[in-house]
């Protein structure tokens, strides 16, 4: 199985719900040679317009935290989400929706092989590692999962409500370009840390 193998059998998908009103299913978008993936939650309505992950508003606002250390998504990262179809008016994904979908999300993890996972949000940290994991609780700490990091922080529509989170996200941050430093590449440039 090649990741476009994985893709097309997501474009084509049917084992939820969500695929009957989605305009296009969101597979994900970066580098897919990176060793940092982020995961999110799910496609909102510029993504499935487009078919492209984080493309509206909190979208350009993780373009900003990623260019603060010295990340460019199309080089540096991998993009992709717990859920691969938008649920309407942008509700969470319920748990038949997440169960159907989060095989394509483990395959995906595998084709990618990412040294450092970054999870976004409630959803994707609850989705990958543990249901009843509060973000609140876990955020910025570094969790083994299947011989990977993982390190969950805020998602950017959370900072977008309160911008208080910025402050605790930027520490997340400076933590992964550390790892990043130490894992993947010592030279890593970075203005700000
Ligand atoms: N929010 C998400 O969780 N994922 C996207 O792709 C866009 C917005
Ligand atoms: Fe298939 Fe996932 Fe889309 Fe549901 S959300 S239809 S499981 S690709």
């Amino acid at each position: 199985m090649t990741l476009k193998d994985l893709k097309s059998e997501v474009l084509s998908c049917t084992k939820c719900p969500l695929h009957k009103t989605k305009t296009n299913a969101v597979f994900g978008n970066g580098n897919p040679d990176a060793e940092l993936m982020i995961i999110a939650e799910a496609p909102g309505y510029y993504e499935d317009q487009s078919g492209v992950v984080f493309q509206g508003k909190s979208g350009k606002l993780l373009d900003k935290i990623l260019a603060a250390g010295g990340f460019d998504r199309n080089r540096h990262i991998y993009i992709s989400n717990i859920v691969k179809c938008r649920p309407p008016s942008n509700r969470a994904p319920n748990k038949i929706e997440k169960d159907a979908c989060l095989p394509y999300l483990y395959e995906q993890i595998e084709l990618i092989d990412p040294e450092i996972i970054i999870l976004l949000g409630a959803t994707a940290l609850k989705g990958l590692i543990d249901p009843y994991a509060k973000i609140t609780q876990v955020r910025g700490q570094w969790i083994n999962w299947n011989g990977r990091l993982v390190i969950p922080t805020f998602h950017p529509s959370a900072l977008l409500r309160n911008p208080d989170l910025k402050r605790p996200v930027w520490e997340d941050i400076k933590k992964i370009v550390a790892k990043y430093r130490e894992l993947v590449d010592p030279e890593h440039y970075s203005v700000y840390c």
